[in-house]
């Protein structure tokens, strides 16, 4: 694989990989430390190639132990620690691991794998190298790099696997948009969010160094802008959302980062708002905006956002096609469609991922074949239309959406809450700020007269929910009905809540 081929390149220089905090790691140490642990693998696995778990966040450890997957032949599977022990243990469940790495400090249920904690994980790290592990051994090929798990409509998280030449693929296309080598690059998405391999992959080819925001660092606006103006930050790259939270502060402009030369966004809608106000306070920087799903390798369009484009009244492009992307918009029908009109996306691409984890069917209904252009194909149920060569994003044609940058399934979250205690069936609607979900409220019938308050209530739910999802899965506010308004197909008429929420006024 490329990036770890430049890893051993740089490797030989004094260049710096990773600032975290006031932690540094060299190349020379991130290599030295990713061939430790693939040694450790290969010792103690042989030839047993089960996927390696990485529960964590942005610790100094994980990004040692992915590299080091990857070197000895195994797919890394990254688990952020926003997600609570119970969710995690589903996502391991699936991928039956030998090894779970555990950063968290959080007590997962005992899966059968071997667990290492920080300390071990530190032992194994810094053991003596005896010798490079050889090439042959590394992810390659049809082989998966990584899985990540995104959220399900069934309530089980649901893994993508993505295989080295979808990576490689992915690189070959963004490279051309990090231009320089060297530089200072922002290391803040979460690894198990594929953004983060536009830093991860992308910027490690390119010998930038990675600098890292945790999230800790995001809770005090204080301590972030103060590192920010050490930072040295010449490449930024995050969802909107997060650049969104960072101009609330006027100090955020080019007097705190003078070397920014550009931002990258991907995720979510990226608005005008935003890019008018990082035009005005970084006019020297370029913006980018990005657009794919997990299931086709982080990205698959990029654009640079001109003054033609801020002023244009509609939505921000989402961009062209990366060299080697097919793009195509059909109708319900399945019939393309004309310039101007709106279609769903598919994606045919060697980026285009093998399908979703132990689920045939679902891949089935999403991943084809495509025998026109003779690459994999993915229906996205992204509704776009497209002009001069320039896709626009409208929205989504299923109940898919992104708050925070972060992908949620409404029913991933009511199946969740209908396993707490009390609740016989959860509705949840989006609260719309334009094309920006800003906030979710839970419809919910209960099984019984709880007689509590609605605070009372409130902080039960949010209290059990928080053991089966994510704080930013789990609803603002949570409304009891006695029966749900349903649709002519007899489903949960979301329309109707949603024009109730509307009545009702501001939650
Ligand atoms: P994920 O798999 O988490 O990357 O989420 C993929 C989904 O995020 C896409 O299918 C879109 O619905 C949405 N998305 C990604 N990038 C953009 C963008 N630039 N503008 C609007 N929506 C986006």
């Amino acid at each position: 694989m490329l990036v770890l081929e430049h890893l051993r390149a740089y490797a030989k220089t004094n260049r710096t990989a990773l600032v975290n905090r006031e932690e540094r790691l060299s190349f020379s140490q991130l290599d030295a430390f990713s061939e430790a642990f693939a040694a450790w693998l290969l010792g103690r696995f042989g030839d047993d190639r089960s996927p390696v778990v990485i529960y964590g966040h942005k610790e100094t450890a994980f990004l040692p132990c992915l590299l080091g997957a990857l070197k000895a032949g195994r797919a890394y599977v990254p688990v952020d620690s926003v997600i609570p022990p119970g969710r995690a243990a589903e996502i391991i469940a699936e991928v039956s691991p030998r090894v779970v790495v555990n950063l968290s400090g959080l007590a997962l249920p005992d899966a059968g794998a071997q667990l290492l904690d920080a300390a071990a994980l530190e032992g194994i790290l810094r053991a003596p190298l005896q010798g490079r592990v050889p090439v042959e051994h590394w992810v390659s090929g049809g082989a998966t790099a990584y899985i990540l798990f995104t959220s399900g409509s069934t309530g089980r998280p649901k893994g993508v696997p993505i295989t080295a030449n979808n990576l490689e693929n992915f690189h070959r296309g963004f490279a051309p948009w990090l231009p320089e080598e060297g530089g200072v690059i922002l290391n803040q998405v979460s690894y198990s969010f594929d953004v983060s391999c536009c830093s991860v992959y992308t910027g490690l080819s390119r010998g930038m160094t990675l600098f890292t925001v945790d999230g800790a660092m995001t809770e005090d606006m204080g301590e972030l802008y103060t590192r920010l103006g050490r930072s040295g930050l010449t490449t930024w790259v995050s969802t909107p959302s997060f650049a969104e939270l960072c101009v609330r502060s006027r100090s955020f402009e080019a007097g705190l980062l003078p070397a920014l030369r550009r931002f990258v966004f991907c995720g979510e809608v990226l608005t005008h708002k935003l890019c008018d106000q990082l035009a005005e306070r970084f006019p020297e920087a370029q913006i980018i905006n990005t657009y794919g799903p997990t299931e086709a390798t982080v990205l698959v369009t990029a654009v640079a956002v001109t003054e033609e484009m801020r002023r244009d009244p509609r939505p921000i492009p989402i961009g062209r096609p990366l060299a080697e992307v097919g793009l195509r918009l059909t109708d319900s029908d399945g019939a393309v469609t004309a310039d101007g009109a709106e279609g769903e996306l598919l994606i045919l691409s060697d980026s285009v991922g093998p399908g979703y984890l132990g689920r045939p069917e679902l891949t089935a209904e999403r991943f084809f074949p495509d025998e026109a252009t003779g690459k994999r194909g993915y229906r996205t149920g992204d509704l776009c239309f497209r002009e001069n060569g320039l896709y626009y994003y409208q929205g989504r044609a299923d109940n898919q959406l992104k708050l925070s940058g972060h992908r949620i399934e409404l029913e991933d979250i009511e199946s969740n809450l209908a396993r707490v205690e009390n609740i016989a069936r959860a509705a949840v609607i989006p609260v719309w700020e334009g094309q920006q979900a800003r906030y979710l409220v839970a419809f919910l019938a209960l099984e019984r007269e709880d007689g509590l308050t609605p605070l009372k209530r409130s902080v039960n739910i949010k209290r059990q929910a928080a053991e089966l999802l994510p704080a930013y899965m789990i609803p603002r506010k949570f409304i009891v009905v006695e029966a749900f308004p349903l649709n002519t197909n007899g489903k949960v008429d979301r329309q109707a809540l949603a024009r109730q929420l509307q009545k009702d006024g501001p939650q």
